[in-house]
């Protein structure tokens, strides 16, 4: 799949690209008091929603269709180009109509593969750049397969946004950011843009630095941030809305750093540091075979003496002496405590293995 960078089709974009405005369009006077108070030169899209997805019916739907002549007045007065989520064929064909410059699918849609056909259906024939909201839920091929429709309808300018994945527990987050889930999609996508939007993630505003600077610290392309001149009074998503001049104070306190240099005293270290990690991920590796080895004489031995597979008192052992010791030497408990999660799973799948094996073999 051949996917054109940022570049190709804003030429003039410099890192973070940047994709900000109000969650909603609430007037024609609210697009352009936010338009004209952003820093202009560090904005690449100007965002305001048409047609809002709310969780819950009775809250403030969007203004829809007429709302897009207010974003071709910010276009004509201000000079962003712009753009609006859409969730059907019915939204893509008024956007084009009104020539908006860049259309977004929102998670709510990302999920539902007949709502990413329906609208990529209505994109063939077009060349307008595409961004594409992560799913709901955590689920990398849904949000690949989000991307392999419209590109198999001829966009080639498609952009993936990171915005997080509600859980069921309530954390600092809206929506759980699960990095691992966007590095993945980069890994198989080399080639797509991705921008992160830490105000859909975060649902508040005193989280969104961190958000951001991380996501530059992860090498992604830019930011969708929203941005109200009056977010408390905001119609849609209050709480995470910032200022035009907040939003200018969290792009000047970004620190944006290379991905590499020519520095060869760096390069030379760096590579010997890598080296290091090489040998320990192969003792790791031997360690775990070891390991499994034992788990597999266990398994054989306990088919013989005809006990279960599972005994609840020594996983708990297993798990309390390991988080303990990961404590004493300074390891972060959840991160051991998900790593023998996994080595329990697969201990448990390998002697379940032997065992049916063995008892195969009693019964022919
Ligand atoms: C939005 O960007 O306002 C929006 C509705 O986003 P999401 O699809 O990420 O919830
Ligand atoms: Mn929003």
């Amino acid at each position: 799949m051949h996917l054109s960078d940022i570049s190709s089709f804003f030429p003039d974009h410099h890192k973070p690209f940047l994709v900000t405005g109000p969650c909603s369009a609430e007037s024609e006077e609210q697009l352009l008091t936010i338009a004209s108070e952003l820093p202009k030169e560090k904005v690449s899209l100007f965002r305001a929603g048409i047609w809002k997805p709310r969780t819950r019916p009775g809250t403030f739907e969007g203004m829809g269709v007429d709302a897009l002549k207010w974003l071709q007045t910010v276009r004509q007065e201000v000079g962003f180009r712009v753009t609006c989520e859409v969730a059907n064929a019915e939204h893509v064909e008024a956007c084009l109509k009104h020539e908006i410059d860049v259309l977004w699918i929102g998670a709510r849609s990302t999920v539902n593969p007949f709502t990413v056909q329906e609208i990529a259906d209505a994109l063939r024939g077009t060349q307008i750049p595409v961004m594409i909201k992560n799913p709901v839920n955590p689920d990398v091929n849904l949000w690949m397969g989000a991307i392999e429709r419209i590109h198999a309808a001829g966009i080639e300018q498609i952009v993936a946004i990171h915005r997080g994945f509600p859980g069921f527990e309530k954390t600092r987050y809206r929506n759980e950011p699960m990095w691992e889930i966007p590095i993945e999609l980069n890994r198989l996508l080399p080639d797509s843009p991705l921008l992160c939007d830490p105000s859909h993630i975060c649902g508040n505003r005193s989280g969104l630095q961190a958000v951001a600077q991380k996501a530059m610290d992860l090498n992604f392309d830019g930011l969708m941030i929203e941005t109200h001149h009056e977010p408390d009074k905001a119609l849609s998503d209050k709480h995470q809305q910032i200022t035009p001049s907040a939003l200018a104070e969290l792009l000047n306190d970004l620190i944006l750093r290379q991905t590499s240099t020519d520095n060869e005293l760096f390069n030379l270290t760096l590579e010997e540091l890598r080296d290091q990690i090489d040998k320990k991920d192969n003792r790791l590796l031997k360690l775990f075979k070891e390991r499994m080895d034992l788990v597999e004489k266990i398994g054989a031995y306990k088919f013989d003496n005809n006990i279960t597979i599972l005994q609840p008192e020594r996983w708990n052992d297993i798990i309390t002496t390991r988080i303990d010791w990961a404590e004493q030497i300074e390891l972060m408990p959840d991160f051991i405590l998900q790593i023998f999660q996994q080595i329990h799973q697969e201990s448990i799948r390998k002697q379940t293995e032997v065992m049916n094996s063995k008892s195969e073999r009693v019964e022919s």
